[in-house]
């Protein structure tokens, strides 16, 4: 391709809206612009990186058995309220009306359609497992969009949908499919981890995200520095203190005073304890009311493994007005003693706690010799902490753990029978008898990836690509294209290694060098020759690597047979 002939609208300045380096350097090397909020036009640079990324889900996914499809974006209401999702899924769902006031929405996932589908055709356990792929655009209108196509409204998605006559089968799919997504990040030349995820409360290992490490993340990544266990913080698992024993050596409860003291930090220093001696109270309001989490002092509340502890749909913390109406009590000084109108869910530890500190539901108090096992109820215990850096690892006796910040690129999830009960996909098995398929789903975010490249592998002057996800491998930068030796030569590398199916971007516009050189640098081509008539007449050409700036001279023509290998090897 000739530059002149392709339309590259790189700018020197970034967007005033971009708050990462991939929305900066995606806008700026001219590979895509903003329509509206969220809603991106992809251009041709643009184009030809997520094409790359779609060309190596589709092998992977092919080579596991996927089967290409195509769903409609545009989706009936009512396939929705089968699921119940039309109400559950809310402001995120764009819902239209066609000119017969029919209700409508554009797709911001496919499982009932496809359900709807498979329900329809399939009808015998021979026909199943069946996986089903597609890659097009989804909508979701965000509540924050951001982050360019990171985080847009209307976004490329690759969603994968898997029916099965077991659970037992539909785990083997899973774990190939983990394997598919391991083998496109590593072939989109990505630093990645497969993490495990939260999946709400129904628990256990049925959902993995994909995170690119980058510092710009969304996400924090809790891994251990020993074995393989890593997980988004959401789920990351604290260490199982054990069973709890009783001393025998419990205090009475008994109130202290503690003007103006609130935070653990105050408490502990006034009252001269330490952190892990106060029960920290932490109110949340959920769709059946308000519960509190308790914890050491010296940890913090995890909201998501609360949330699915106690079963709720939703948890969010508990504004200060709404716990003083619920529990009369002011935030600083409630604690689960007597604490009126909050089921109490307390993590493992606080189990182990004896004759310890908390908020005594009243001004200016705290109490002293609290314990758990006698002086409140507790709904339920489980794992609730937020694990933090250094924390002990649960899963290996040596290691601890780490945390990084990662953009989820990929996200698989086993469905259960969620959808298919709902929608009634039923089949018949060996004995004639009906059963409910068990499904799977998996989802590749294709822009998001190709932004997440980006995130890490930029330098102060554009993108560096990774030679896989690069829009163009080589970039021919002639000194001087009217020079016509310089010409000459240039034509000849193009037509050469365009032979050898190499994609090639010959500048051919009449701008100053350091014009061509800083656009090759901004778009982030891998590598660069630069011709010029001072090393043509030596028989040399320099070629330079965009990632390590290397800069080296090699002789004319013989240099062009060995490109393949030297892609390889950048
Ligand atoms: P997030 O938590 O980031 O909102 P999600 O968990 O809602 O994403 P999934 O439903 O798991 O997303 O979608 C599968 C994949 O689609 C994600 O892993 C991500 O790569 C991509 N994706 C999701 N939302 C967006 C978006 N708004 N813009 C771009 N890509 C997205
Ligand atoms: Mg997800």
């Amino acid at each position: 391709m000739k530059y002149s002939n392709l339309f590259i609208p790189t700018l020197k300045e970034s967007p005033t809206d971009a708050e990462v380096i991939s929305h900066k350097l995606m806008v700026r090397s001219g590979m895509v612009r903003q329509l509206a909020t969220g809603i991106y036009s992809i251009l041709p640079l643009g184009l030809r990186v997520l094409r790359k990324v779609e060309a190596i889900i589709r092998e992977e996914m092919n080579k596991i058995g996927g089967q290409e499809v195509f769903l409609p974006s545009i989706q009936p209401a009512e396939l929705w309220k089968e699921s119940k999702r039309w109400s559950f899924y809310g402001k995120e769902l764009l819902r239209i009306k066609d000119r017969h006031d029919r209700e409508f929405c554009y797709g911001p996932t496919h499982e009932e359609v496809i359900t709807d589908i498979i329900r329809k055709e399939v009808k015998s356990y021979r026909q199943l497992p069946m996986l089903m792929y597609q890659i097009q655009t989804k909508f979701r209108d965000e509540i924050r969009p951001r982050f360019g196509i990171m985080r847009g409204r209307e976004f490329m998605m690759k969603d994968a949908y898997s029916f099965h006559a077991d659970e037992q089968c539909t785990q083997e799919t899973y774990q190939r499919v983990s394997q598919a997504y391991c083998n496109i990040f590593e072939r989109c030349g990505l630093e990645f981890k497969r993490v495990e995820a939260d999946s709400g409360t129904i628990g256990g290992s049925f959902s993995h995200e994909f995170a690119v490490l980058a510092d710009s993340g969304e996400d924090a990544i809790a891994f251990c520095s020993n074995c393989n266990y890593a997980s988004n913080i959401e789920k990351a698992e604290a260490p199982d203190p054990g069973e709890p024993k009783d001393s025998g050596n419990l205090q009475d409860l008994e109130e202290v005073s503690t003007p103006s003291q609130k935070t653990v930090e105050e408490v502990t220093q006034f009252l001269s304890t330490s952190p892990d001696h106060i029960i920290k109270t932490i109110v949340f309001e959920t769709e059946d009311g308000l519960i509190a989490g308790i914890v050491r002092g010296d940890r913090q509340v995890n909201p998501v493994k609360l949330k699915n502890l106690a079963g709720s749909a939703w948890a969010h913390p508990a504004n200060e007005s709404l716990i003083k109406e619920k529990t009369g009590v002011p935030v600083g000084f409630v604690g689960p003693v007597s604490l009126k109108n909050v089921k109490i869910f307390a993590d493992r530890e606080v189990l182990h706690m004896e004759n310890a500190f908390c908020g005594a539901n009243k001004v200016d108090f705290h109490y002293k010799g609290v314990n758990p096992s006698r002086d409140f109820p507790i709904e339920q215990s489980g794992d609730i902490t937020l694990i933090e850096e250094n924390s002990p690892c649960p899963k290996c006796e040596t290691g601890t753990y780490g945390i990084r910040r990662g953009i989820e690129v990929g996200h698989i999830f086993i469905l259960g029978t969620k959808y298919s009960e709902a929608l009634k996909a039923h089949f018949l098995d060996p004995n004639g008898k009906e059963q409910v398929m068990v499904m799977g789903c998996y989802g590749v975010g294709v822009g998001r990836t190709a932004a997440a490249a980006i995130e890490q592998n930029h330098d102060d002057k554009g993108i560096v690509w990774p030679t896989a996800l690069a829009p163009f491998q080589v970039q021919i930068i002639p000194v001087n294209y009217s020079d016509e030796i310089t010409r000459e030569a240039s034509d000849n590398c193009y037509q050469t290694l365009t032979e050898m199916g190499i994609e090639v971007l010959l500048d051919d516009r009449s701008d100053r060098l350091g014009v061509k050189l800083n656009d090759a640098d901004l778009i982030g081509t891998p590598m660069k020759i630069i011709l010029g008539p001072k090393n043509l007449k030596n028989g040399q050409i320099e070629i330079k690597i965009r990632k390590t700036h290397q800069s080296d001279l090699y002789d004319y023509p013989s240099i062009l047979e060995k490109f393949p290998e030297m892609l390889k090897n950048i």
